[in-house]
């Protein structure tokens, strides 16, 4: 561990090895964007084997008796009254610290391994839609995340453990009955959508948008919402993400390009563009450490939801930067009005594919992966079942029936990373956001008018003061109840569709 200063007491040495810490992982986060980027496929075994090696060294570092001595020796070197940066830096660190030492380095090994792997037999079952090629990598790594749900601990079932890895403090006795009531309320606005006599035509969406002006467009956009390229990048990549190589100073985001389906590069830019923004806002004083860190995986996607609908979707928005678009792309959009792209936008319409679902029914999906994945994990749901219990719960949700596997349970990357846990902090993210934006709408003088003339800026303010900023000062509850004056409610965001998709439709 170069780097650990000897000086400056144990709070400070303690910093020191937790940006080392960070710094490895950092490296780690490179590795994996050249994976999904660049890396030939020759580089898979190597590629395996070095994830989990480096997965291995900063576990090993977090664990080792030497820092847990030294955390000891911060605790006590004195009160940390008032002083906010050290109070959530020696909180988050603890808690980062007690779940790791309880996981053998073995363990955390395996799981890197076995995800590297699962991740290619999951890209070759997708491609052949053959569930059965991906069925034993997944049945080890549920096997694998059942150890550590046991081994960190839980007060009431196995899935809380896995939850609090991307959601600190999310349980299944709250999220349960929110998805619920959630459920409910967009299944009865779904029918009355389907109800209405007047419905959106979003077959011009599928014309044919050539990719290098689309490319040309992702660009614009990122730089409209406030992206800094001088410390970004945007690149390609199968399934669009975004990481942090060097806290805001790297900050690297992914889109793709399909010529016959302009939403794809758009909204999966300006969703991107959310992330990276909320990345490059943390504060760079705080780098590899926990107030330079994001509160949660829910508040992540609350940044990129914000941007990719609660913005990006919006007729603020359109009525501003449509001529932009129609400018790009003239003879495909010429016949097209704002009014008919916005409407096209915001069809709603059940559908197979979780990332290219309308607002209102993206929470179904997640509903469903919710209810899977906490199944498996206690073993009411065998492997084998998979396609067939998922299939159901398409017809229960959504009233649809996939095809094939390719397009029901082997479409997400997730379960292929062991990420069971993860699903639900999107539809956080949409609550979340859907909350904070009411809020700046009340707190940001004409907001809608400053959208539609271009200027992003006020809300990008508003949220690096009141998100970005803090790193993981507050927890998610807390800063949702500081910035809004209330606890997380479905209010805001039911309250949000309803009035939306009633106007689209006519209703
Ligand atoms: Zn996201």
């Amino acid at each position: 561990m170069s780097g650990a200063s000897q000086n400056g007491g144990a709070y400070q040495q303690l910093l020191a090895r937790t940006r080392d810490i960070g710094r490895l992982r950092g490296a780690e986060e490179l590795l994996q964007w050249d994976q999904e980027t660049c890396m030939p496929p020759g580089g898979l075994t190597p590629r395996a084997e070095q994830l989990a090696l480096i997965s291995g060294l900063a576990h090993e570092w977090l664990v080792v008796d030497e820092f847990g001595r030294l955390l000891e020796a911060a605790r006590r070197e004195g009160s940390t009254d008032g002083d906010p940066v050290r109070t959530t830096n020696l909180r988050e660190i603890q808690r980062l610290h007690d779940r790791e030492v309880r996981l053998p380095t073995a363990l955390v090994k395996d799981i890197a391994h076995t995800s590297a792997l699962a991740r290619h037999a999951w890209v070759e079952a997708r491609a052949h839609s053959d569930f059965a090629r991906f069925a034993p990598l997944l049945a080890r790594l549920i096997e694998l995340r059942r150890e550590v749900a046991e081994r960190v601990g839980f007060t009431g079932e196995p899935y809380d453990a896995l939850l609090d890895e991307f959601e600190p403090g999310a349980t299944v006795a709250v999220i349960a009955p929110l998805f619920a009531e959630l459920r409910e309320a967009t299944i009865a606005l779904l029918r009355r959508l389907q109800a209405a006599p007047a419905k959106p035509d979003a077959s011009i969406l599928t014309r044919a948008f050539p990719v290098p002006v689309q490319q040309t467009l992702s660009r614009q956009l990122a730089e409209l919402l406030g992206f800094d390229f001088e410390r970004g990048r945007m690149d390609v990549s199968a399934h669009p993400f975004t990481t942090s190589i060097g806290g805001g100073r790297d900050v690297r985001f992914t889109t793709r390009y399909l010529e016959d389906f302009l939403p794809s590069s758009l909204f999966g830019t300006l969703h991107e563009v959310g992330h990276a923004l909320y990345e490059q806002g943390l504060p760079p004083e705080h780098i590899h450490t926990p107030m330079g860190w994001s509160v949660s995986l829910g508040i992540h996607e609350s940044q990129s939801r914000t941007w990719e609908n609660f913005v990006g979707r919006s007729r603020p928005f359109w009525e501003g930067c449509y001529p932009r678009l129609r400018g790009l792309f003239p003879s495909v959009l010429h016949d097209i009005s704002v009014g008919n792209f916005y409407n096209a936008i915001n069809a709603v319409r059940p559908s197979f594919i979780r990332v290219e679902a309308d607002e209102l029914t993206y929470n179904l999906h997640i509903v469903l992966r919710f209810e899977l994945e906490r199944a498996l994990i206690l073993g009411k749901l065998n492997v084998q079942d998979v396609p067939e219990a998922w299939n159901e719960k398409m017809r229960d949700l959504l009233g649809v029936t996939p095809p094939n596997d390719a397009q029901g349970c082997l479409q997400d990357v997730h379960w292929s990373m062991g990420g069971f846990g993860y699903f639900p902090t999107y539809t956080l993210g949409n609550l979340y956001g859907a909350q904070f934006f009411a809020q700046a709408q009340r707190d940001i003088p004409d907001l809608d008018g400053r959208i539609r003339a271009g200027n992003c800026r006020p809300l990008l303010d508003w949220l690096r003061t009141n998100i970005h900023q803090h790193g993981q000062r507050y927890r998610a509850h807390e800063i949702v109840q500081r910035v809004t004056g209330k606890p997380l409610s479905l209010e805001p965001f039911l309250e949000y569709v309803t009035e939306k998709f009633a106007a689209v439709y006519g209703l």
